[in-house]
């Protein structure tokens, strides 16, 4: 298995779940969605291709430098079928550390390991025709979550797929995230506390900080 990434580099986690946690995150290339939003521009671009024994003794340097360091798979989407096993396995064999991995919602998360944490995008339709694979649904355990990425438009639609997934799963957390210059969060706060949503909001703080531009931060 050769895995084909676009960056990696040590930084703070910028979203929910864990946001501002110390993560060394690696971007996976190829993503199988065209979201209108998108603000990763870089989905495609191969920078490195890595086997999983190099891939492995990166991630195993990078948490020896920096001892209770989490690590974030992102893309892209990396949990393509062609590497969802693979990344599995290089999970699996790290027990001690925490993965976070970013997933788009299309494909099914695996079952484990126990060290992973899928943060799962539920889309709205303003950015995707809807390929939510529901079978997740079942799958999450209690540290998995949900994402919504949504933007002004899609808030009418957001009350009524949040009541949906809290039908399907009342148990699964589910966090709401202003697209950047789409939503306004003091907005999405407020439609939260007038809809009394049983939700959390969740910020891009890597933009906060940072700026919206800046890559590889
Ligand atoms: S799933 Fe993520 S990386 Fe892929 S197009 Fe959508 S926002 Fe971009």
């Amino acid at each position: 298995m050769i895995f084909q990434l676009s960056e990696y580099y040590l930084s703070l986690s910028g979203e929910a779940p864990a946001p501002g946690c110390p993560v060394a995150i690696f971007r996976f290339s190829g993503c199988n969605l065209q979201c209108r939003d998108c603000d990763t521009p870089e989905r495609e671009d191969v920078n490195f291709r890595l086997s999983a024994e190099e891939l492995g003794r990166i991630i195993d340097r990078e948490l020896l430098n920096y001892p209770g360091l989490s690590v974030l798979l992102t893309g892209g989407e990396p949990l393509l079928p062609q590497r969802k096993k693979a990344l599995k396995e290089l999970m699996a064999v790290r027990p001690d550390t925490t993965f976070y991995v970013e997933t788009n919602g299309s494909q099914l998360i695996p079952s484990g390991p126990d060290n992973a944490v899928y943060v799962i995008d539920y889309k709205a339709p303003s950015q995707e025709e809807v390929l939510f694979q529901w079978e997740n649904l079942a799958l999450m355990r209690s540290q998995d979550c949900l994402k919504m990425p949504l933007c002004q438009e899609d808030l009418d639609w957001a009350l009524i797929a949040i009541r949906k997934l809290k039908e399907a799963r009342p148990d699964v957390k589910i966090f709401l995230s202003p697209i950047w210059g789409k939503l306004e969060p003091k907005d999405l706060a407020s439609f939260i506390l007038k809809n009394k949503l049983p939700v959390s909001l969740s910020l891009q703080i890597h933009k906060v900080i940072w700026g919206p531009r800046i890559r590889g931060v």
